[in-house]
């Protein structure tokens, strides 16, 4: 059956994803807060709602994409949110990154109504959004998996069904310590590397093929030493993130230790007005206790 597809949210990862469902070949109705960024999707081919309610009606498959946990309680449970449009039988797919508690708690909440609710968290980046090449850590039940299977493989590579609501959002935070821990570690080598007097584009050369290699350091090195500071996640997301990490490893009596050392780093970045930069822009904060700057 094919079924038609609402996407909420076009930012720098919904506008590549649903580009990419456009390009399937799946019947696509977006809605974005701010309306221009849908022009470019209806010029593609798909059609514009008015609200998110109003998307829901039209849809049998709804996929938000927004920034942060009550972002996506606004666009779901809110006035004029999905909840008040979907059909009972209808499938909800959150692909923001939000707090696995409340992920489980809305996903009770659409249920009342018939509704049903994965969480469906992504990496890669807005690389992988724009080439379909995400990874995607699903929270659900398994037959709702094998229903959205279709949808996922339009937007990404590696589906994973890792456990039921909120299992998808606690292995997003699983990336997010892993992520930040290679960006920390990127930011200090390259320091150490500039200190050292060394070339910095050769180092990069030499270091990304073997052991220390890493999506991070592969997309992000080259655009540092450019120092081009363009997020494909910007700071503020970044900090979102890991303020849900933090959150979770207080409730569950665990350390978190690189996760706490950056979330202060980026929080001064922050109290410097550069949160609306990529977050490989971490490396600044270690500039600033040293006085180096690197490929400057
Ligand atoms: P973004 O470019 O800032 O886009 C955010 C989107 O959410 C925009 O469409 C924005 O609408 C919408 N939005 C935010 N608050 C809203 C509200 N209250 N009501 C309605 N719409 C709202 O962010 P992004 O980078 O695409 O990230 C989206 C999600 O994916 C986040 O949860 C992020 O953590 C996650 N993520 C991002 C990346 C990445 O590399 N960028 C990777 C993995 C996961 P407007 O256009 O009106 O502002």
């Amino acid at each position: 059956m094919q079924e038609t597809i609402g996407f909420i949210g076009l930012g720098i990862m919904g506008s590549g994803m649903s580009r990419n469902l456009l390009k399937a070949g799946f019947p696509l109705i977006v809605w974005n807060r701010t309306a221009s960024k849908m022009t470019p999707l209806v010029e593609a081919g798909a059609q514009a709602a008015a609200s998110p309610a109003d998307l829901a009606s039209r849809s049998g498959v709804i996929i938000t994409c927004v920034s942060n946990t009550a972002d996506v309680e606004a666009v779901v449970l809110g006035e004029n949110g999905v909840i008040h449009g979907a059909r009972p039988g209808a499938l909800v797919i959150d692909m923001s990154t939000i707090s696995p508690d409340a992920t489980r708690q809305m996903a009770a909440q659409l249920e009342q109504k018939g509704i049903h609710m994965l969480d469906a968290p992504i990496s890669g980046g807005s690389e992988g959004a724009a080439n379909g090449t995400l990874s995607i850590m699903v929270g659900g039940e398994a037959a709702q998996v094998q229903r959205a299977m279709p949808y996922f493989q339009a937007m990404g590579k590696t589906i994973t069904h890792v456990g039921g609501h909120g299992a998808g959002q606690m292995v997003k935070l699983v990336n997010q310590i892993l992520v930040v821990g290679n960006a920390l570690a990127m930011s200090e080598a390259l320091l150490f590397a500039q200190a050292g007097g060394v070339d910095l584009e050769k180092t990069l050369q030499a270091v990304s093929g073997g052991a220390a290699g890493s999506w991070m350091l592969f997309h992000r090195g080259p655009q540092i030493i450019a120092r081009d500071w363009r997020p494909g996640f910007t700071i503020d997301l970044q900090q979102k993130d890991l303020r849900l990490v933090l959150g979770e490893a207080d409730r569950m009596g665990v350390p978190a230790l690189v996760t706490a050392q950056v979330f202060n780093l980026y929080r001064t970045l922050q109290q410097a007005g550069l949160g609306s930069e990529g977050n490989h822009a971490l490396i600044k904060a270690l500039e600033r206790l040293t006085g180096l700057e690197v490929g400057a």
